[in-house]
């Protein structure tokens, strides 16, 4: 079974500098040969090394199109797609690709480690061993492997950290995967899309400048989704409304998601057409939207896109 590996930075494949880790071209490649020698890794690994390696708070929506590109050109060569991630951001990589990547037809698995390859005692031979094991014996679709949990791509959020049980998501039924008859690739420009928080006094100036500014709009909110109804916040949702930009709510709870009108000051969230994003994680919500951007540009067919359950990333 050949397999292709696709090493993009992280912890794991990082060393100590003077100014703390840092990614070192090698350590990730030594190590795969090493554990082949020891017959812990299969024999037939392609490495695709995409430079500069980084750690992941760096990543930005073209480090997403650059990784799934490579995907998409060698999924027909390829059995499967091991990709080394820093943990970081490897929430918002992995929900990207499950979008990217219509019709995959092949397991992409990604894992990194929360201590270096480096280091005595890390979590990266663990991890990588794992992905591979995974990648060999799991349906396609976008996984992540780390510390023995096989997690939906869509739906995994980093939970700690520091212990190497870093990372969690919400089972699902739909497998993080979109269909479609063709392997299709979709890739991403460079939206301005912003998070913003709920917190009690929040400035509303801070959602207002972010409605006049950005093209979509992430409302953490809080429990099953309330939101402050003030005289700032009506504003700021109707200058969203006014340009016609997208602006999808989730809950602040890791656990049980939105449930939009259960409270009476949900009101002012679907006064203005707030998205309801369900159980999605504030990562998958970003990347969606992202990717929603670029698929449809009228409002009626962002909005469909939206509330459609395209990979398990909610529970319909
Ligand atoms: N800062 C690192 C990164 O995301 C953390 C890690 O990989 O564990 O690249």
């Amino acid at each position: 079974m050949r397999i292709l590996l696709v090493h993009t930075g992280g912890t794991i494949g990082m060393a100590q500098t003077g100014a703390g880790f840092a990614p070192r071209r090698g350590v990730v490649e030594d190590a795969v040969v090493a554990l082949q020698a020891e017959g812990k890794l299969p024999e037939e690994i392609a490495l695709e090394v995409l430079e500069p390696l980084i750690d992941s708070a760096n990543a930005t929506p073209e480090d997403w199109n650059r990784i799934a590109r490579v995907i998409h050109a060698h999924q027909h060569a390829f059995e499967g797609v091991v990709v080394t991630h820093g943990t970081d951001t490897l929430a918002y990589t992995s929900a990207a690709l499950c979008f990217a990547l219509e019709g995959l037809r092949i397991p992409v698995v990604l894992t990194g480690a929360m201590l270096p390859l480096t280091v005595d005692g890390n979590d990266g031979v663990r991890n990588l061993i794992e992905a591979f094991q995974l990648v060999q014996a799991t349906a396609a679709g976008v996984w992540v492997q780390f510390a023995g949990k096989k997690l939906h791509g869509g739906r995994v959020r980093k939970s700690h950290s520091r212990a190497f049980d870093g990372f969690s998501a919400d089972p699902s039924d739909i497998p993080p995967l979109q269909r479609a008859g063709e392997p299709n690739l979709h890739c991403v420009g460079t939206p301005a899309i912003g998070i913003i928080a709920m917190a009690p006094g929040m400035p509303a100036s801070l959602l207002q400048h972010a409605a006049e500014t950005c093209d979509g709009l992430v409302l953490r909110c809080f429990g099953s989704g309330t939101a402050p109804d003030t005289q700032g916040l009506r504003v700021a949702l109707e200058i969203a409304q006014s340009r016609r930009i997208p602006v999808v709510g989730v809950s602040q709870c890791p656990e049980g998601g939105m449930a939009l009108g259960t409270y009476a000051a949900a009101q002012i969230l679907l006064d203005h057409d707030v998205v309801d994003g369900r159980d999605m994680t504030v990562e998958a919500a970003y990347a969606k939207l992202a990717y929603t951007l670029a698929f449809a540009s009228d409002p009626a067919g962002r909005r469909q896109r939206l509330e459609a359950c395209l990979c398990g990333e909610f529970t319909p």
